[in-house]
């Protein structure tokens, strides 16, 4: 857990070659309840957030909901989307998170990554950061994001409260609160098809559908809540489950949008291989 980034960057020497995992807010993780052979390393603690004018540079750990907030304090428009998604910027910058039409790197111009094998600080324009739905360059490289710079656009504080608003009450019936626990939507929308992941996986008749403490979120069918003491294993038989559904009805390969992290029997192993080709 390092406080600043001088520490992270030390833990990153330290375990190069272990294949170090970095955690933000974990909202988008689900993690193998057997256990982690990998080093975990958790960012929350680097959360500056320097304004300068329309400019603000955040670190890594920053919260999202935090940061919407301080945006909204300076009269500054952009981040009104990241009032209602649990994550830390870090997370939002690799995942390229979004929601009601605004994603984190609309507004993004540079970012500040680590590259843990080189040992070595970069400054990539937003180009080399390579976004697109759900992606950014970090997925593919062994980059932590340090910080990253954002340009906002001046706006009135009355215009940007009420789209945050907006925004929360939207989510409200559509998105599982903290009392269901989730780890987000499950799946990417599939490219070049009119519904999106929820609505096929509806069509298919899974809305309730359960295996062991695993259930598809009945509000809402990307979302799979755990019922009590669900595991990962509950979690992968039910996310492939879903995906052999969704291929067999409509021959669209949902891909996963969470990410798993930890051990994993053969078994599992093999769905993962086979979800994430
Ligand atoms: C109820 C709920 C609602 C959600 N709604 C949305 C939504 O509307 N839109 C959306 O896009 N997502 C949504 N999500 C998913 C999640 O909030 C986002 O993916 C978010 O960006 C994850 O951020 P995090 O800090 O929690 O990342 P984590 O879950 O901690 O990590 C996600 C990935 O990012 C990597 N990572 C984290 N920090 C860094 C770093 N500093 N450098 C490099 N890699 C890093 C991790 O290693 C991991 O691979 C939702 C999740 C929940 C539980």
């Amino acid at each position: 857990m390092p406080d600043n980034t001088g520490e992270l960057i030390s833990l990153l020497k330290k375990f190069k070659n272990n294949n170090p995992i970095i955690i933000g807010n974990g909202s988008n993780i689900l993690c193998s309840s057997k256990g982690i052979y990998e080093p975990v390393i958790y960012s929350g603690n680097i959360k500056s957030a320097i304004f300068f004018n329309t400019t603000v540079e955040i670190e890594a750990g920053a919260k999202s909901q935090t940061i919407s907030k301080m945006a909204l304090d300076k009269g500054l428009s952009g981040f009104e989307f990241l009032i209602g998604i649990p994550a830390t910027i870090g997370g939002a910058v690799y995942m390229n998170a979004g929601a009601h039409c605004q994603t984190i790197s609309d507004y993004l111009i540079n970012a500040k990554v680590y590259d843990y094998k080189e040992n070595k600080v970069l400054h990539l324009s937003k180009e080399e950061l390579d976004f697109s739905y759900r992606h950014s360059i970090l997925k593919e490289k062994p980059y932590i994001l340090l910080s990253a710079k954002f340009e906002l656009d001046k706006k009135n504080k009355t215009e940007i409260k009420a789209k945050m608003d907006e925004n929360l009450i939207f989510r409200k019936n559509r998105q599982p609160n903290l009392a269901l626990p989730n780890a987000g939507s499950v799946f990417k929308n599939p490219k070049d098809c009119e519904l999106s992941a929820g609505a096929l996986i509806d069509k298919c008749g899974l809305r309730g559908f359960r295996i062991g403490d695993c259930e598809v979120w009945e509000n809402h069918c990307n979302f799979i809540i755990n019922k009590g003491n669900a595991t990962s294993t509950d979690y992968t038989n039910i996310v492939f489950e879903i995906y052999q559904k969704v291929k067999e009805k409509f021959n669209i390969e949902l891909t996963p949008e969470i990410i798993y992290i930890g051990k994993m029997t053969k078994d599992e192993k093999e769905k993962w291989k086979i979800l994430k080709k």
